[in-house]
Formats: C-alpha cells, structure tokens, sequence
C-alpha cells in the first residue's frame, strides 16, 4: 500500500470524485460526529422530514376528510408505499405493502403461508439471526401446537459468524415446510445468494422467505426474477423511514390465490368493500390483504421522502459506492491496524459482503465506548463485535479515514482502558 493511498488528500479525492456526494447536504448530520450506525437507525433527511410535516398537515386541513383528500391520500398511503419500494426490492408493485413491523410481518407470513401437513411440519432457520425472528418462528410453532425443540431447525455456523450456502440446502429435508432466512447477517453482513438458496428450496417443495432487514437500501435485490415467495423488512435502517417506521412485506403473486391473512382485520380488505362493514372479509386480491388495522400513517410519513431519494440515486449506484467505502475501509485497516489484534470478520468478497464492516475485538463494548466520546457513533455487538456502517447515501471517504486514525489512537494510547468493557441497555 503507497502511502499516497493512505492520506487523507486520497480520502478527500474520493469524495469528491463521488457521484453521490450531493445527497449529503440532504441529511441532519451533527456537527462533529461521525455517525457509522445507519444500519441500525438510519439518519433524518429534509425529505422526510418535510413528507411528515405534510402529513401533519393533511390531518390539519382535512381532519378525517384526509383519508381520501390531499395529495397523499391516507386511504391508499400503505400501497402507494409499497408500489414506491418495490423497485429496491425487485417486485411487482402488487406484490409490495408497507404495513407492520419486520416481527409482525413475519408473524403474519407464517400464519398464513405455514400450514403444517403431513411429513412437512418443520420450519427452517439459522443459528445467527436476529432473536426477534427466532421468537417469532418459535410462537408460531407454538401456536401450531409443535414443539420448536422438534420442529425449528437451525442450520450451524461453522465459523461462529458465517453461514455456508451448503449447509442450509443439506438442511432442507422433506419435512421442510417454509424456510425463513436473512438475506445479510446482521453481524458479519454476510450476503447469502437468494436465487440459489430459492431454487434449492423449490426443488425440494419447500417455501423460502427472507428477512431484507440489512440488505433493503444497501443492496439491489430481484425477489420476482428470483422467484422468492416471500420477504419482510423494516424501513428504519438503511431506508431512514424513521425510529419505529412502518415495516415492508413481499408476497411473490403466485400465492395471491392463498393469501388469506392468518392474522385478519378491516384492512385486509379489498378497498371497495372495507366500508360494507361486513361480518365476512372480503379480502384484497394482492399483498395487501396482509395489512391488519389502520395505517400507522404518521410513522409511515417520513418514507415517502426517503424513498424518493432512493429512486434518483439507484440502487445500483448506491451499492457501489458502498462496495468503494468498505473496500476502503478494510484496506485502512489492514494497513494502520494491524498490530492491535482485530479481526474483520465480514466476508471480504464483494458478492458476500454487505453494507457494514464487522470488527471484532475482545475490548469491544469498550472501544465503542473510547469511539463514542471521540464522536463516532459506532454499533457494538456482544460480546465482541463491533459494526461500523459506512452509508452511501450521507458517509464520505474521509470519515472512513478518520474513523481508522481514531481507532489507532485509541489502541495506541490506551484510551479505552477508561471505560468499562460492558454495555450500555441499549447497544
Ligand atoms: C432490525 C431487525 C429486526 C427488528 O425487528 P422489528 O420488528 O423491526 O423490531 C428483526 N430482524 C432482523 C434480522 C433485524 O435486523
């Protein structure tokens, strides 16, 4: 590595060489910080920020008339959503609802779509997902009257931090009935290949759904030419909807026949027929009949400004310059780092690699600590990783670089020793 490569004038002309670089100024960014942690809670931009006050200000003027009035009608706001996120998703936009939570959404894909039948009673997972996802699967079983020890399997790691496409497909038994996978890991943000993962379910007569949590807004997806049955995520990551912003769910339309909700309400409606109040459902014809009750509009606002931006930047520009920073990253890494024990425990190729680098280190809780009171806003992961999430949309090349020398000052001068190596409740 010249040491051209590694100064900040390197840093400063990527930046400026960044096709991206405008939407920067369209973020709340505050001033001394370095905020890495857009794959937990993604930053306010002015654009959600003005589509909430519109919203606002259609309950204002419109009082309950604002359902059908405005320009952003509150009757058709969760389709109208969707129809807007299909594109990041790959879908047809009747296939796309904003609805629920990534928890709900999930819930409801597997009480409608998981009928146990037969040999087929299992449902099939992995060991590193997100907890939420691994309560829900076990409730459903629950309710289903199975017992999770017997029917949720969950596909090993071998490394503790990666999964092997292998494993899970040697999983996929006829007594599979749904898979329900990530689409990147949230902590080594390892990419698993959906296409392959959807064929070798399909050939075996199982379902395959995946939870975008991580990938939607980082990575362009293509779930209909994929043939994925089903998906869900939260907009609250890389899509900057919002703390607790209004979830997405994916239906592939060739289970529209099938799609009565498990878990039903008014708006599982088809829109003409919701106000005949009638005892019977008539549901909607697409994914929406998976929505329940009404709209939660004010945490769906903000998206709608959000997702314009993702539309004018592309997704596949945005996951190049994201490629571009991590790629960055890791070089710095290896380069000023090395003599302080960390370990990148993201996959370093750029098909498995996500929007994040995954550190670890045995003094992490601590070093997020030393990172926090020097302005960086890191994500600590127990017991030892550390997520840092350089975002296309509002990081630069420099705070990667800065962030890098912070690192070496703090290893080098011990400044972490001053914190204690434990976690705050929310981490
Ligand atoms: C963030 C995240 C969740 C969170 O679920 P919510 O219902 O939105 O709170 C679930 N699963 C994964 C994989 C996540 O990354």
């Amino acid at each position: 590595m010249s040491d051209k490569t590694l100064s900040i004038e390197y840093a400063r002309e990527l930046d400026r060489k960044d096709p991206l670089k405008q939407y920067r100024e369209e973020f709340y960014i505050k001033p001394g910080t370095i905020y890495f942690d857009g794959n937990s809670l993604g930053l306010l931009s002015k654009r959600s920020e003005k589509s909430l006050l519109d919203m606002l200000e259609s309950w204002k003027e419109f009082g309950i008339d604002g359902w059908l009035k405005g320009d952003h009608p509150w009757y058709y706001f969760s389709e109208k959503l969707g129809e807007k996120s299909a594109p990041l998703v790959g879908a047809n936009p009747e296939e796309v609802i904003i609805t629920g939570s990534t928890t709900v959404n999930l819930h409801q894909i597997l009480s409608t779509f998981f009928k146990p039948e037969g040999k087929r009673t299992k449902i099939l997972a992995d060991e590193l997902n997100f907890p939420s996802d691994i309560y829900a699967i076990k409730s459903q079983l629950r309710i289903q009257r199975l017992s999770p020890e017997e029917h949720l399997i969950q596909v090993k790691s071998r490394d503790g931090q990666t999964l092997l496409e292998e494993d899970i497909i040697t999983s996929m038994t006829d007594e599979v009935a749904i898979a329900v996978l990530p689409s990147v890991l949230y902590r080594s943000g390892q990419i698993l290949d959906m296409e392959k993962l959807t064929k070798a379910a399909h050939e075996r007569g199982i379902l395959i759904a995946f939870d975008l949590c991580h990938s939607i807004g980082s990575i362009p997806h293509a779930l209909s030419d994929w043939d994925v049955d089903f998906a869900f995520w939260c907009t609250y990551k890389h899509l900057n909807g919002g703390p607790g912003a209004v979830g997405g769910l994916y239906v592939n339309k060739k289970h529209f026949k099938n799609a009565d909700p498990g878990l039903a309400g008014w708006f599982s409606s088809k829109k003409e027929k919701q106000f005949d109040m009638e005892h019977d459902l008539t549901r909607a014809s697409d994914a929406g009949s998976l929505q329940i009750g009404t709209p939660h509009l004010l945490s769906a606002a903000p998206l709608l400004g959000s997702l314009s931006m993702f539309e004018e930047a592309g997704m596949n520009q945005i996951r190049e310059k994201s490629l571009k920073l991590t790629e960055y990253f890791m070089t710095l890494i290896d380069a000023e780092l090395k003599k302080f024990n960390f370990t990148v425990a993201n996959p370093r190729n750029e098909q498995q690699r996500g929007g994040h680098i995954f550190l670890e280190h045995e003094e992490a809780a601590r070093i997020c600590k030393a990172l926090k009171a020097n302005g960086v806003i890191p994500d600590y992961r127990s017991p030892n990783g550390i997520r840092l999430a350089p975002v296309a949309l509002y990081n630069t090349f420099e705070e990667v670089w800065q962030v890098v020398q912070l690192l070496k000052k703090i290893m080098e001068e011990e400044e972490y020793k001053k914190f204690e190596n434990k976690r705050d409740v929310v981490a």
